[in-house]
């Protein structure tokens, strides 16, 4: 069976949802799971409605009643029939009404609104699949995916999430093979509907693909897959093909916006391929994530990342002295804020972070013992790929093709998929051409990499 995912673009209008019903239609698996988003911007305006129903209670009602049409319209173009904009009135009415009770916001009110969003856009597809003659289960993720009562971000408790899945499922399935579930949703031991955080929809489709062993786990978005570089920058990146989970999570934490690998762990825990597909584009193969023994060892892509502040401390005491680093790094545990590429020396110590919000007291405190000085403006760059602990001469390369650009700190990380550097933001783009020429301009393996031009 296959886990398809797709995202609030994907289902953005009529016409979009047209061409999930195409995909769908011709997956070659007998049992689907869909998860969808809600339609693209939709959760945006819930959250306003939420926001001020204490505030401003007129715009909430009157929010509530655009995004209502938003979906009316979408339902009129899809040629669904009265009754199914018939009860989106009534979800509607219902949350008028809440609006107009609630006394103030907080967040448990915050998922009340927000959850609503899947669970119009997975009724509606479920509606549209019906009526191009596909028999079509239309699943409550609130059902089966059960979480804590931290509302907006709660945290899934999993055993119990299996078990239910598992046994919806295999009672749906008895009568089904395709099934459409609302992303991001779920619901607290009180049933009361909680979220699972921005952009949860791919966490959704992971518990599931896990809970259901699927054989894979399919997210459909608006872009072709993953790239050797960032296309708006490097306009000959290339599409690559296969990617070993360790590889994309180097590539989301260094500033590639491909999923976060946090989000897909359940289906990593399970060896589930992953793969990232276009919507709108759906011959391309997209990019295919799976383990490290399915993939070819080679530099894979160049990430970047900007705001990007270095701070350096000295001690005078470090030298010969233990417990300086634990103290360093008590420091900026205290402060909550997380420290990214470090790197040591004998006497200093250079940290980079991204969050600067509680940077004057972790100043303050660093103070007390040692020299720091902070540099704003700065970018990381980052080569990955499972091929660097292997080749030869790969570090002679970053660094030869890059001797004219100041290099302000180095780090190798510790999976050893990649070697980063951070430079001041002017010469980002510099560095990542000259970079992305000298790894991805020739004999690239074509079982790996895709030119798209
Ligand atoms: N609709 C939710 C959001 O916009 C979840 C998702 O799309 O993944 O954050
Ligand atoms: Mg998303």
């Amino acid at each position: 069976m296959v886990v398809m995912k797709f995202g609030g673009t994907s289902v953005k209008d009529a016409e979009a949802m047209k061409k999930v019903i195409e995909i769908v239609i011709n997956s070659k698996f007998k049992r689907k799971l869909v998860v969808v988003s809600a339609m693209s911007k939709i959760t945006d305006s819930l959250i306003d409605v939420a926001k001020n129903i204490s505030l401003n209670k007129e715009y909430s009602l009157h929010k509530l009643d655009e995004i209502m049409l938003q979906h009316l319209n979408e339902v009129d173009n899809l040629k669904l029939n009265d009754i199914v904009s018939e009860r989106i009135v009534l979800e509607f009415d219902f949350l008028k009404n809440e609006v107009t009770n609630q006394k103030e916001f907080n967040s448990e009110v915050y998922d009340l609104f927000v959850s609503r969003g899947e669970l119009l856009s997975s009724f509606i597809l479920s509606k549209a699949f019906e009526m191009k003659g596909l028999r079509c289960y239309n699943l409550d993720s609130k059902e089966v995916i059960k979480t804590d009562s931290n509302f907006g971000e709660a945290k899934v408790n999993q055993q119990e999430t299996n078990k239910l899945i598992q046994n919806k499922l295999n009672e749906i399935y008895k009568n089904y093979n395709l099934v459409v579930a609302g992303g991001f949703i779920a619901s607290n031991l009180e049933n009361e509907p909680t979220t699972l955080g921005r952009g949860g929809s791919d966490y959704s489709a992971a518990i599931y693909a896990s809970a259901l062993e699927a054989n894979e786990l399919e997210i459909w978005t608006d872009v072709d897959g993953i790239f050797t570089c960032d296309p708006r920058m490097i306009k000959s990146a290339k599409r690559i093909l296969k990617l070993s989970y360790t590889e994309a999570g180097e590539l989301a934490y260094f500033g590639a916006k491909v999923l976060h690998p946090k989000t897909i762990l359940p289906a990593i825990e399970k060896n589930i391929p992953v793969i990232v597909k276009n919507t709108f584009n759906p011959s391309s193969s997209g990019t295919r994530i799976e383990n490290e023994k399915q993939n070819i060892k080679m530099i894979k892509a160049i990430a970047f990342r900007k705001n990007i502040s270095i701070i350096n401390i000295q001690s005078n005491r470090m030298l010969g002295a233990y417990g300086f680093l634990s103290r360093v790094f008590e420091i900026f545990n205290k402060n909550e804020t997380s420290v990214d590429l470090v790197t040591t020396s004998e006497v200093s110590i250079s940290v980079t972070i991204d969050d600067i919000k509680n940077l004057h007291s972790i100043m303050k405190d660093l103070e007390e013992f040692s020299l720091v000085s902070v540099s704003h403006s700065n970018a990381v760059i980052s080569v990955v790929g499972e091929g660097i602990k292997l080749t030869a001469g790969i570090a002679a390369r970053y660094f030869g093709v890059l001797k004219g650009i100041n290099i302000l700190m180095v780090s190798f990380g510790a999976s050893e998929v990649n070697l980063s550097i951070i430079v001041k933001e002017s010469d980002l783009e510099n560095s990542v051409n000259l970079l992305h020429s000298e790894f991805f301009s020739t004999n690239l393996d074509n079982e790996v990499f895709l030119e798209v031009n």
